[in-house]
């Protein structure tokens, strides 16, 4: 057996308790959870940047409620799952904002460089971090062109049961696949609508009676870095517009 394939294996069976009341095998990352995931849908996001305000961070603070991390004191190391961005026209100076998170692409080269086989893309399309895997390598973290993902540098506090972090791992937006799993929808979805904004629409990309998939269809929209060809399941609209 292989060193890769021992770390697999182990994935299987190891239950590591990183704090009372949380275990690795209770997080929606690990390989066998994935297993489980409906290849009949692919779950995305569309985000509309003309929605998206610039005094605003109601998605950023949720994830992080949600997820358990942030709160340190290193803002230029500290993990972080979703960021605002604004992004400025070259030609007429012109302004938006973004939320910008994992694209959850659908040929993730952070799962190609992986040597552990620790990033994965479920069969719905969500790509995770198995943290029974992960060695903290950074491959991922160097292949991905969005800068999506975070190395934990920092001890970890405030674990949430849902999502257990790992210090030495390498982490990034779940697509609150936590909540996907139970039928329900992203806790930055929820706050951005709740904030009275409704930039962002999560739904089934493969569904074309589902609301994204209609939006899609009816409106111009963008991929990030279309020229990589990596079909991410996060498209933006109005970028140009704003
Ligand atoms: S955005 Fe980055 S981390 Fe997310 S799937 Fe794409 S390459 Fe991987
Ligand atoms: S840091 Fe990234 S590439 Fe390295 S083992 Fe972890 S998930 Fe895989």
């Amino acid at each position: 057996m292989t060193r890769r394939d021992l770390l697999r294996s182990g994935a299987a069976v190891a239950t590591a308790t990183l704090a009372p009341g949380v275990t690795l095998m209770a997080f929606g990352g690990s390989s066998a959870e994935a297993a489980g995931a409906d290849a009949g849908k692919r779950w995305g996001l569309l985000i509309d940047v003309s929605k998206c305000k610039d005094d605003c961070s109601a998605c950023v603070s949720a994830c992080s409620e949600e997820n358990g991390w942030g709160g340190g004191d290193s803002p230029e190391t500290d993990a972080q799952w979703i960021r605002k961005l604004t992004l400025t026209s070259k030609a007429t100076g012109h302004q938006a904002n973004m939320p910008m998170m994992c694209q959850h692409c659908e040929e993730p080269p952070c799962v190609d460089v992986c040597p552990t086989g620790a990033s994965m893309k479920r069969a719905d399309g969500i790509v995770l971090v198995d943290k029974h895997t992960c060695i903290g390598c950074r491959y991922c973290m160097m292949a991905c062109p969005f800068k999506a993902r975070s190395f934990v540098h920092e001890p970890v506090i405030n674990q949430k049961s849902h999502a257990p972090r790992g210090q030495g791992t390498v982490e990034s937006c779940t697509l609150c696949v936590h909540r996907v799993d139970k039928g329900g929808t992203p806790a930055c979805v929820e706050a951005c609508a709740a904030a009275g904004h409704e930039a962002i629409i999560f739904g089934d990309l493969k569904d074309p009676t589902s609301e994204i998939a209609k939006r899609l269809a009816a409106f111009p929209s963008s991929a990030l870095r279309p020229d990589l060809d990596l079909n991410p399941g996060v498209r933006y609209t109005q970028l140009g517009q704003g």
